[in-house]
């Protein structure tokens, strides 16, 4: 380390907060580096955040530069290259590599930056793209890349074998609600105690509306997730000791006023860099091997970190920039005021509004509302998977351009005909009843898909696969499915009705 780095000036992103980020040990800054954060105004001008999810950012960064006392410069700009300007005019800095396209870009047009590599995620980009381009196929698999992150991390192994002989304990994984509950009856996750620089972060947002200025979705209310790294070990160890045993077992099903099921509500904070991945598989395989929860269990939230947490990371460095255009299935479709707006009077489908309220409450809902009922919904109807990567990214406090566009253009709206998911995700009502206790109060029944009763998910299900027959017919995982079309006897009057749908 020379003199000169010593006194490089480091630059830390919002989504950069943890001591990783400042780690000399692992090829961060010197730790007598002074360090620069630049909260830029237009962020937020740019679109329309949901409320919480501008609270959770600017408190958390607002709460590291107190952390950090004399040694960060914190810069309040209108833009990110005016707050450089501003504290650095042209003197050298680094920066930890960006995680977004457009940052990334960015920083390497600004000449005095130097960026070091990315922190906060297990794979090294240069090590991901040699598994990948190993593989000497255009489709790659969350499933492959987890069981080799297992193998190469010593990630639940016993020996060169996954512990318990088996990588993959989904089938032990994917139950519905246990029978009758209405809750899932574990301890209620972690919540933080707002603090004065949260009053400040409200008192800010809320002049900033006034001024007309930015606009909101959402409600605003006491804030939910972590803001510091105090906050964000307290969830972990809240989660790893009373909540992880039932995560594996309930991880996909749904119950009306069980909004958390067993979940750990952690994303916000591996997202804004608080806690780093390693530190939060190595913690649940440790409770495992002390015997304290079960396999299924710990193997479940490995994987949702060290797989596809981690998948969804590398691809879309891997995919590039232009990865977020793809629309396979050619839908354009526009949002509806009232998806956009988080306002579920537009539809009486129980499960979509259910779950609305739950994002315009909190900004926060576990994978299977966002992949089966709310992405669902919008593949169904042919939305524009560009306008609802946005609506994602926008509406969810975890919400970031990179874990977004892989899981909503490649995953939800298999928009990418493929490239990192074997079939598009989409069901009937059955699926949802099976799931969940969504579909008794519902207006709407699961089992029928013409007529008044109608569920719109059965029946978008089956004009959704009539679309897209010559397609599906050809994927080995849809073409079962796709041969269904035929038995359909009512399957004009389906289309008839469903190209009059107006919720
Ligand atoms: P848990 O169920 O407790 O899972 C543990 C952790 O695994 C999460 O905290 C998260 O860090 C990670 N994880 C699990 N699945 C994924 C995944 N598919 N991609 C990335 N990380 C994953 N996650 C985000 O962090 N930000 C997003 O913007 C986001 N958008 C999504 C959009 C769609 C359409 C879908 C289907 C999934 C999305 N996810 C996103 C993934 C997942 O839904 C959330 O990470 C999870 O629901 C957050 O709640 P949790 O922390 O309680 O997760
Ligand atoms: Fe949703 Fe259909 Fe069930 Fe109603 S019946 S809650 S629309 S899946």
């Amino acid at each position: 380390m020379t003199v000169d780095e010593a006194v490089t000036t480091h630059w830390l992103f919002g989504d950069q907060l943890g001591p990783h980020f400042t780690d000399p040990a692992r090829g961060g800054p010197h730790h007598a580096a002074p360090l620069l954060m630049i909260e830029a105004r237009s962020v937020f001008r740019r679109r329309r955040f949901h409320r919480a999810k501008a609270h959770l950012i600017l408190s958390a960064m607002r709460h590291r530069a107190a952390e950090l006392g004399d040694r960060v410069r914190y810069v309040k700009a209108d833009t990110y290259r005016q707050g450089v300007r501003e504290a650095m005019g042209d003197r050298p800095l680094t920066v930890c590599h960006p995680t977004s396209h457009a940052a990334r870009a960015f920083v390497d047009r600004l000449p005095s930056v130097r960026v070091l590599p990315a922190r906060g995620f297990l794979v090294a980009h240069d090590e991901f793209r040699t598994w990948a381009d190993g593989r000497g196929t255009k489709h790659l698999r969350q499933e492959d890349f987890y069981r080799w992150v297992r193998a190469t991390h010593d990630l639940l192994m016993a020996g060169d074998q996954p512990a318990g002989g088996r990588w993959n304990l989904d089938h032990d994984n994917r139950q519905p609600p246990p029978r009758g509950a209405s809750e899932l009856g574990v301890p209620a996750p972690y919540r933080p105690h707002e603090s004065d620089i949260d009053a400040e972060v409200r008192a800010d947002l809320d002049r900033w509306v006034r001024e007309g200025d930015v606009d909101f979705v959402g409600e605003d209310a006491p804030r939910r997730f972590p803001a510091t790294r105090r906050e964000a070990l307290a969830a972990l160890r809240r989660f790893v000791d009373h909540r992880l045993a039932t995560f594996g077992a309930y991880e996909d099903a749904i119950l009306a006023d069980d909004a958390t099921m067993s979940h750990s509500l952690l994303s916000s904070s591996l997202n804004l860099g608080l806690l780093d991945p390693a530190e939060c598989v190595e913690r649940a395989e440790a409770r495992w091997r002390s015997g304290d929860v079960p396999l299924n269990s710990a193997e479940g939230f490995v994987r949702q970190i060290a797989g596809w947490r981690e998948f969804v990371w590398q691809v879309y460095w891997y995919f590039g920039p232009e990865y977020r255009k793809n629309n396979t299935l050619r839908h354009r479709g526009p949002l509806p005021d009232w998806f956009t707006e988080l306002s579920p009077e537009g539809t009486d489908a129980n499960c979509v509004t259910h779950v609305l309220d739950q994002v315009r409450e909190t900004g926060w809902t576990h994978h299977i509302p966002r992949l089966m009922i709310l992405g669902s919904l919008a593949l169904q109807r042919g939305w524009d998977p560009g306008a609802v990567t946005d609506w994602f990214h926008r509406s969810f406090v975890d919400g970031y351009d990179w874990v977004m566009v892989p899981n909503v253009v490649g995953m939800s709206q298999y928009a990418d005909g493929g490239r990192m998911t074997t079939k598009p995700y989409t069901s009937g009502g059955a699926y949802i009843d099976r799931m969940s206790d969504l579909c008794g109060p519902c207006r709407y029944k699961p089992s029928v898909r013409v007529g008044e009763d109608a569920c719109p998910f059965t029946a978008g299900y089956w004009n959704l696969l009539h679309r897209h027959r010559d397609r599906f017919e050809h994927n080995a995982r849809m073409s079962q499915a796709v041969r269904g079309l035929d038995r359909l006897t009512d399957l004009d009057e389906l289309l008839e009705q469903e190209s009059r749908r107006r919720d």
